[in-house]
């Protein structure tokens, strides 16, 4: 929707000298995101991982004039043409924005919190009444304080039903959601005990969450939830409350019977004297007590029992976020076939670009027809043209009648097929090669046979990757730092297992100082990749010497043989002040020159010309711990006398850096010029002080069979599963060979399926093990978590006595990769 900046400012009472008026449409938070620059209204977030001020100068380049700010920008005066309206806190600026956004509709809006089954919930709604009403809702997870008001942002005059998302993690937070949704009536779903961590017990996390319905006509939840029932009387939420119940018939809506089949689930209710019943394709006691809140709304709403059995048959699985998936002749495919409305397009075009890489991609789009987007045709297809020319696309194929007869629009190189069927049909799947090919489209046209045409088979076990949380934990640190001091990203052996080249793109993008990889080679396959950024290289072997400088990888430099030998080949070459790094022993006693080699050392780089000191660092042997403090310290000042020595003997200034992960969060005013970031940036803390730190890897499997086994039967190799009980025992796809460490067979070590832990029974295999499942629901063709979100890697490292990084590092490369962003 369109808004003056004049009232803006005046919604936010903002001080602001308008330089020119305009008219602003899209909030934007993450500077990456942009895509009608002149349309955009900025907001400079302050978080505790990042300082937003930063990218103004960046987006005012790329042509946004306006901004919300806390402070102004020094480099005001070259932005002369800019507003910036200063507020207090640019996110509750955010948020009232939206609230009072909110204020001008009278339409339906449903809010859904709850700890589990949110997105679901919202997303199944959409599926039901999509075809009734011209409907609002969260784009995939948006649901935090500054996720609500951008969902809030997408109602406009044409929305008759909007469906958001509230979620918080602290105490307090719901209130602020509660002023911006103000929903007409709610759900409450499943509560669980995940994010319990804020409140101080689970009656207070309920209530905080019941408190986004403080004025909401009703609010929906399961009548059997003790917790639930017991908070929802505290709140005194008396007779707007629609609790369901399988037990009590004199609930509002009862739940008379549920029958599981082997894929469907029959549900039969009574609701207000009626009888009726519907059929979900979904067996998980989670998505059966989803449907019933999905139901309990449809009723609210008027819907009959026959127009409610006939869409609940019709669910589809909710896919809770991008992939990219490996495709064939050499093609990456981002599969997001599950919501095709034009803000969903704009968001996975953005997420397309980023991926897009130097690897001499092209970038495809496949999509259909557009369907109940509540635009005319004509405004529609003109905006979905116009933000495919924005976002580049450089091949476009277009599925549906409506797309075809608007193909004029699109200047790109293209295709259009009136259906799904007819483009398998001719063979277009078999012409795709190096591209990195987008996949959208309403439900009905089927995409998902598209991308199965198109993609690779896998290997069940795949290794996650959130590239978003990965950029997440480089702004912690980032922020714990001066703004000058530059961030070397450790991204050595493969990544700390995460794979090298996808993280090492996504800190380019993001503006990172330096990577640092182990040996040259891990390098050269950057560059060749197209990393452009500096890269340090911590093990330079003697013959990598050629490689390094081909591909312009900056060696350590920890001896006077290396070095020798690095001046030796770079004088051979005609080479001038090659960078490189002067590793210093500090302590560590690993590799370096220590401080008796000064004076040597000082003589041999002032005697020539062809390398040159770019920095020296040295490394903490227990940065991680306090009882060795005092020792770290002693490195400290034996470091900065060796740098003394370097700086003095190179006409340039040397950067000096000492600090690893635990040493920034530990010794930050030891920052010096540079921080060398490792661990931290993949999630984990050394040192166990960072706990606002996000997950980045998760290593999954399936389940591939399921047997039920009597008490006196064994498990596995060697007959060491001894069961003690009638067992239900489950085969998982991932062995020693995959990188499970050994040792964790025989119940020492344990895997999450569907939330609960199943210890590992019996010998590791080479490549399948077995799990215990007796205690848990769950069925062949489940998710299994070897580590990750539920599992945290420094657990595992506890059962093995090691560290995390062994865990992580372990990982084989067989083991695929699938990177996503949120
Ligand atoms: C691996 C490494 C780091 C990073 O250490 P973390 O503990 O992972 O932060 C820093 N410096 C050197 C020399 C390293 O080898």
């Amino acid at each position: 929707m369109n808004y003056k900046i004049t009232d803006i400012v005046c919604i936010l009472q903002a001080k602001c000298d308008i330089v020119h008026e305009c008219t602003v449409s899209d909030l934007l938070t993450d500077s990456r995101s942009l895509t009608f620059p002149e349309k955009t209204l900025f907001f400079a977030l302050v978080t505790k991982r990042n300082d937003a001020h930063r990218y103004i100068g960046d987006l005012y380049r790329k042509g946004v004039r306006n901004f919300v700010v806390s402070s102004l920008p020094e480099d005001r005066k070259q932005m002369a043409d800019a507003n910036f309206l200063l507020v207090k806190d640019t996110l509750s600026a955010l948020q009232s924005l939206a609230a009072a956004h909110r204020k001008r509709f009278k339409i339906p809006v449903i809010g859904v919190a709850g700890s589990n089954g949110k997105t679901v919930v919202k997303e199944w709604l959409y599926q039901l009444l999509h075809e009734d009403y011209n409907m609002v809702r969260s784009p995939r997870s948006y649901n935090s304080q500054i996720g609500v008001p951008l969902s809030v942002w997408e109602i406009d005059e044409n929305t008759e039903l909007a469906v958001i998302e509230a979620g918080i993690s602290k105490p307090g937070e719901m209130d602020k959601l509660e002023a911006i949704i103000k929903p007409t009536f709610g759900i409450l779903t499943y509560l669980g005990d995940a994010h319990q961590e804020g409140f101080s017990s689970m009656q207070e996390k309920c209530i905080e969450k019941l408190s986004l319905f403080t004025h909401s006509e009703s609010v929906i939840y399961d009548g059997d939830d003790p917790l639930i029932v017991d908070s929802a009387e505290k709140m005194c939420m008396g007779t707007r409350e629609i609790a369901w119940s399988r037990k009590d018939k004199d609930r509002a809506l009862y739940i008379s019977k549920i029958v599981k089949g082997e894929d469907s689930t029959r549900i039969d209710y009574d609701y207000l004297r009626f009888s009726s019943s519907f059929t979900i394709p979904f067996v998980e006691d989670a998505s059966i007590e989803d449907a019933i809140h999905c139901l309990a709304v449809m009723l609210y709403l008027g819907k009959t029992g026959e127009e409610i059995a006939a869409r609940m048959c019709k669910l589809e699985p909710v896919a809770m976020r991008m992939e990219v998936k490996e495709g064939r002749n050499g093609c990456l495919i981002i599969n997001d076939s599950y919501n095709s409305d034009i803000n969903s397009l704009d968001i996975a075009l953005d997420f397309q670009n980023r991926r897009s890489a130097a690897r001499g991609m092209r970038r495809t789009l496949i999509l259909s027809d557009i369907l109940q987007s509540g635009m005319s045709p004509d405004e529609l297809y003109r905006r979905v043209a116009e933000i495919v020319i924005h976002k580049k696309i450089d091949r476009f194929i277009g599925i549906g009648r409506e797309l075809l007869s608007y193909k004029s629009l699109f200047p790109m190189e293209t295709e259009f097929y009136s259906t799904t069927g007819e483009f398998l049909a001719s063979g277009a799947a078999e012409c795709f090669s190096n591209e990195l090919i987008l996949i959208k489209g309403s439900r009905n046209y089927h995409f998902e046979e598209i991308s199965e045409a198109l993609e690779l088979k896998q290997h069940e076990t795949i290794l996650e990757v959130n590239l978003d949380a990965i950029i997440d934990n480089y702004n912690y640190y980032k922020q714990k730092l001066k703004p000058e001091t530059k961030i070397i990203c450790m991204v050595k052996a493969f990544g700390y297992g995460a794979g090298s080249y996808e993280l090492a793109k996504t800190l380019q993008d993001r503006g990172c100082d330096y990577l640092a990889v182990a040996v040259a080679d891990e390098g050269a396959e950057l560059r060749k990749a197209g990393i452009t950024m500096p890269i340090m290289v911590m093990n330079p072997e003697m013959n990598s010497f050629r490689t390094l400088f081909r591909y312009s990888l900056e060696p350590e430099v920890y001896s006077f043989k290396l070095l020798d030998a690095l001046i030796y080949e770079a004088e051979r070459q005609g080479i001038m002040r090659y960078p490189i790094h002067v590793k210093i022993d500090s302590g560590m006693h690993r590799l370096g020159f220590t401080l008796e080699d000064m004076p040597r050392l000082s003589e041999r780089l002032k005697s020539q010309t062809t390398v040159m000191a770019r920095s020296v660092f040295s490394h903490f042997a227990g940065s991680d711990e306090p009882r060795f403090d005092a020792f770290s310290r002693q490195q400290i000042a034996l470091f900065k006398e060796c740098a003394v020595a370097v700086q003095s003997a190179t006409p340039q200034p040397v950067m000096r850096h000492i600090l690893n992960t635990s040493g920034i969060t530990r010794f930050t005013e030891e920052q010096m010029e540079a921080v060398r970031l490792g661990i931290g940036l993949y999630g984990i803390s050394a040192c166990g002080m960072d706990t606002d730190l996000r997950t980045v890897s998760t290593l999954k499997t399936t389940i591939l069979q399921i047997k039920e086994l009597e008490e006196d039967q064994t498990v596995g190799y060697s007959r060491r599963g001894v069961l003690t009980r009638r067992s239900r025992i489950a085969a998982i796809p991932i062995g020693y060979a995959d990188g499970l460490n050994r040792h964790l067979g025989n119940r020492k070590g344990a895997v999450v399926v569907n939330g609960k832990r199943a210890p590992i029974v019996g010998n590791i295999c080479m490549d399948v093990c077995m799990i215990d499942v007796t205690d848990i629901d769950c069925k062949e063709g489940d998710r299994v978590e070897i580590f990750g979100e539920q599992l945290p890697v420094t657990e595992i490292a506890e059962w093995l006595q090691t560290i995390p990084y062994e865990i992580l590092t372990s990982v084989s490369s067989r083991v695929k990769r699938v990177y996503y962003r949120e």
